[in-house]
């Protein structure tokens, strides 16, 4: 079920003044780049805004305008006029403060992902779209608002996230005229692209390489699992965020068809997921074990004490049936 209120959505920020914006937990370039850009949009408009994140934000995002302006208290519920949920999937990735969250009314949700949960209390939901990062440029335009260099700055860096440099399925004429939009606002595609991609620290590097060696494949090389082990994590002085795109190498075996990494955190293994294609859709893989995602790129957690080497196989059983039964 999806639905839109976009026209509803935008009569209701026209008249509220105090907005609170929030989006998934351990956010991504794409929920980040909304996040602040929206702020930016909305600042510009005369709202005071508050940017709420309930965790630190990983530092290879610290690169983003304002996101030190990021907020992990959250004011009183009827401080707020109307609280705007971006890139967020369902209303328990919005973290543990979702009930509270919630409480703000109107709640509106903007999200462009597959097997989106309703929640809240208006939606705009399109879930074929590249990413939430254009959804909230569409919206400038419905406000009639001014994009800045800043707000262009951290859409532009959502929708590079979200589309992994223009090259998914997901990216159409529409993001381009998008993105053409942004640049034309000063925005230098190398600098957002540099501080997107060429951001290794050593330790990175090192944990890259523990965990690439750890590469198996299956079926003809059609499936490829890596693995970050707690060990890894130890001997390289890496910490989790550093896995971020490391999905992207498997992936990038021509043969590879679905991908996946398995990731040893404190309390939970977690999985990132990727396919190729239209044939193999692995949020329905990543919605069995209670996540989500797209068709393309999906993840879930495992909090019940199993080990990374239990995960692996549940999880490779999953990617045999998807790419043998398609
Ligand atoms: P990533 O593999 O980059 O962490 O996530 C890929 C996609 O899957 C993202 O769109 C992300 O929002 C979604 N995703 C990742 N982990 C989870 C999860 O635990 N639950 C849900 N619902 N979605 C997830
Ligand atoms: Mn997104």
């Amino acid at each position: 079920m999806t639905a839109n209120d976009l026209s509803e959505i935008v009569k209701i920020i026209r008249g509220a003044k105090n907005i609170l914006i929030a989006t998934h937990t351990f956010p991504d370039g794409d929920a980040l780049g909304s996040q602040l850009g929206l702020g930016h949009i909305l600042r510009d408009m005369g709202k005071q805004v508050v940017l709420y994140s309930e965790e630190k934000i990983s530092y290879l995002y610290d690169f983003l305008p304002c996101c030190a302006e990021l907020v992990n208290v959250l004011p009183e519920p009827a401080a707020i006029d109307c609280a705007i949920a971006l890139d967020c999937g369902d209303r328990f990735r919005l973290g543990d403060a979702a009930d509270k969250l919630l409480q703000i009314k109107p709640f509106v949700v903007i999200d462009h992902h597959a097997g989106h949960k309703n929640f809240g209390d208006l939606r705009w939901i399109e879930t074929g779209r590249a990413s939430s990062g254009d959804m909230v440029y569409e919206l400038s335009e419905h406000l009639g608002a001014e994009v800045s260099y800043e707000a262009a700055y951290c859409l532009y860096a959502a929708i590079v996230s979200d589309t992994g440099s223009f090259k998914y399925a997901s990216t159409t004429p529409e993001t381009f005229r998008i993105a053409e939009a942004l640049l034309s606002k000063g925005v230098n595609p190398e600098e957002v692209a540099g501080k997107l991609f060429d951001n290794f620290t050593e330790s990175r590097l090192l944990l890259l390489q523990s965990v690439l060696s750890s590469l198996e494949l299956y079926s003809d090389n059609r499936v490829a699992i890596i693995s970050a082990t707690k060990k890894m994590f130890e001997s390289t002085g890496a910490n989790q965020a550093d896995t971020e795109t490391f999905i992207n190498y498997p992936r990038s075996i021509a043969s590879v068809l679905v991908a996946a990494l398995i990731k040893e955190t404190d309390g939970a293994i977690g999985v990132s997921m990727r396919s190729k294609g239209t044939d193999y859709d692995v949020s329905a893989v990543a919605r069995k074990f209670n996540g989500g995602g797209h068709r393309n790129a999906a993840g879930c957690k495992f909090r019940n004490g199993e080990t990374l080497e239990e995960v692996k196989n549940i999880i490779f059983a999953e990617l045999l049936l998807l790419v043998e039964n398609s």
